[in-house]
């Protein structure tokens, strides 16, 4: 042996990156997850016939069974308390009517044109209307907008909005609470006076569209009465007195509404350390998409395939579903694959409000989201130096052959955009593992959210990669000495001192 060659050795010994144990669970790793497997998934998942995996609609429902099939095979278990792996989204569809009329005050309204109709039935009647201001009750404040008013039977006039002021989502989330309160004073209908801040094409144009609410128990049902949202005509503006009747006429074809079938797909992997068997890591993908989109058609392609975002993180999710059946870390794995991302992250806020098992035995929460990406040597860890584990987190990703990115594009506010917010939200520490980009340039948006997102154009060398990465990541968090915490000052820290009692 010549010194040089000793050198070498000598070198290569001290400068390993991985020790024996490390290196194992690695080899383990790239023997175990298999390039055909990881193809097939993503293949499968983001196919025409699945038509976008958009919620409420057969080819999510058909991706949902995929994934839990899949974990059937692999012999995932189902949450204990658990009927099986669905956790099923109480969701509601509604369609508001593309035509309808009021006439109030000598103005007349249009749906299409100054009028939203976001509920009721099919209404032909001329009847009467009062005004109560925001319509609002509020026993800390003592406020109440119908006290003497007398409105059974009739329409109330309100201000859209809070008395308050509040954001747009407040704003919205007040609504429901607007109609309830009108009618349990038993009113016939509500109309909201248009008074946001955001243009009135925008609100209309959402509103007009089909969609879904989920609905919580009979407190969040919406009451069959007519609600519509008006934009008052310019120039010489109506004025309106508290308590004042007033004649009104409308007719409406009404809006239908219906219950839909959507799914959350639960499963768990019991730890192998009887000790810490009773501890939890989290692991979520998004596994909808936003359907076939007629309007925006490129090279013919009206589906929207969504291969990257999230077909690919569904695809991380099921390779980590198989391989820990087989070989299980040291904590448990409570694995979902969640629906309704694209929606407002719905099916994350679901399951953070209904746990399938106490929150605090869950440690940590590592979110995969393809998305897009630009550097296949990356990986975008969004919260990456927020969470406790950026040592495993890297050092997962490096024996790939893979850097991490701590959030990249700050300006874009990811890591509360995505589903990993709703668990961060009650102190899980909850990064998203994202593919890998250092800007969001010109090079994501060509794919995000557009039609040519498809499984044709992907780097499956890299998904492979991302992967194997994504499932060491969960092993090594998996096999921590002590639970991940927030990084002091975080501004989840607090959540996570409540959750866990540290
Ligand atoms: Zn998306």
């Amino acid at each position: 042996m010549t010194n040089y060659i000793r050198w070498i050795l000598l070198f290569s010994l001290f400068f390993s990156a991985l020790s024996g144990e490390a290196q194992k669970i690695v080899n383990k790793i790239n023997k175990k997850i298999l390039p055909e497997i990881v193809r097939a998934d993503m293949m499968y998942l983001a196919s025409d016939l699945l038509k976008g995996r958009k919620t409420g609609e057969a080819g999510n429902q058909d991706a949902a069974a995929y994934i839990a099939d899949a974990f059937r095979a692999a012999g995932v278990k189902v949450v204990p308390g658990m009927a099986n792996y669905f956790q099923a989204i109480p969701f509601q569809k509604f369609i508001p009517p593309q035509s309808g009329t009021m006439n109030l005050l000598g103005a007349q309204y249009s749906v299409g044109n100054n009028l939203v109709i976001l509920d009721g039935g099919s209404i032909q009647q001329k009847g009467e209307a009062i005004y109560a201001d925001y319509g609002w009750i509020d026993e800390t404040t003592n406020r109440n907008d119908y006290s003497g008013l007398d409105i059974k039977g009739k329409y109330v006039i309100v201000q859209g909005g809070l008395p308050q002021g509040g954001s747009p989502q407040e704003i919205f989330a007040s609504m429901t609470t607007k109609r309830k309160f009108a009618r349990e004073q038993g009113a016939i209908g509500l109309i909201e006076i248009y008074s946001l801040t955001i243009p009135w094409n925008f609100f209309r144009n959402y509103f007009s569209k089909e969609r879904l609410e989920v609905m919580e128990g009979s407190s969040g049902m919406p009451g069959k009465i007519f609600h519509a949202w008006a934009q008052l005509p310019t120039g010489n503006k109506p004025s309106f007195e508290k308590g004042k009747t007033l004649s009104i006429e409308i007719n409406t074809s009404g809006a239908s509404s219906g219950p839909v079938k959507a799914d959350n797909v639960i499963g768990m992997i019991p730890g192998k350390n009887k000790k810490l068997r009773d501890e939890y890591v989290l692991l979520t993908a998004h596994f909808d998409h936003v359907g076939v989109r007629a309007g925006q058609v490129i090279d013919k392609d009206t589906i929207w395939n969504g291969a990257r975002d999230n077909a690919w993180g569904t695809v991380s999710l099921l390779a980590a579903a198989r391989f820990f059946s087989k070989n299980p870390p040291e904590r448990s794995i409570l694995l979902a694959a969640l629906n309704a991302e694209e929606m407002g992250l719905l099916g994350s806020k679901y399951l953070a409000a209904h746990p399938v098992l106490p929150w605090n035995k869950v440690i940590f929460n590592l979110n995969s989201d393809g998305a897009g990406y630009s550097d296949t040597t990356l990986v975008a860890v969004i919260g990456l130096n927020r969470v406790g584990a950026a040592k495993e987190i890297n050092e997962s990703c490096a024996a790939f052959g893979l850097s991490t990115v701590a959030d990249p594009a700050p300006e874009q506010g990811l890591f509360d955009r995505s589903d990993n917010v709703s668990f961060a939200i009650l102190g899980i520490p909850a990064p998203t593992f994202g593919s890998g980009f250092k800007t969001f340039d010109a090079a994501i948006t060509k794919y995000y959210h557009q039609a040519i997102d498809n499984p044709d154009n992907i780097s499956y060398a890299y998904l492979n990669l991302f992967t194997k990465a994504f499932v060491l990541t969960a092993w090594n968090v998996a096999g921590m000495k002590n639970k991940p915490r927030w990084v002091p000052g975080d501004k989840y820290e607090a959540a996570g001192k409540k959750l866990y009692g540290y």
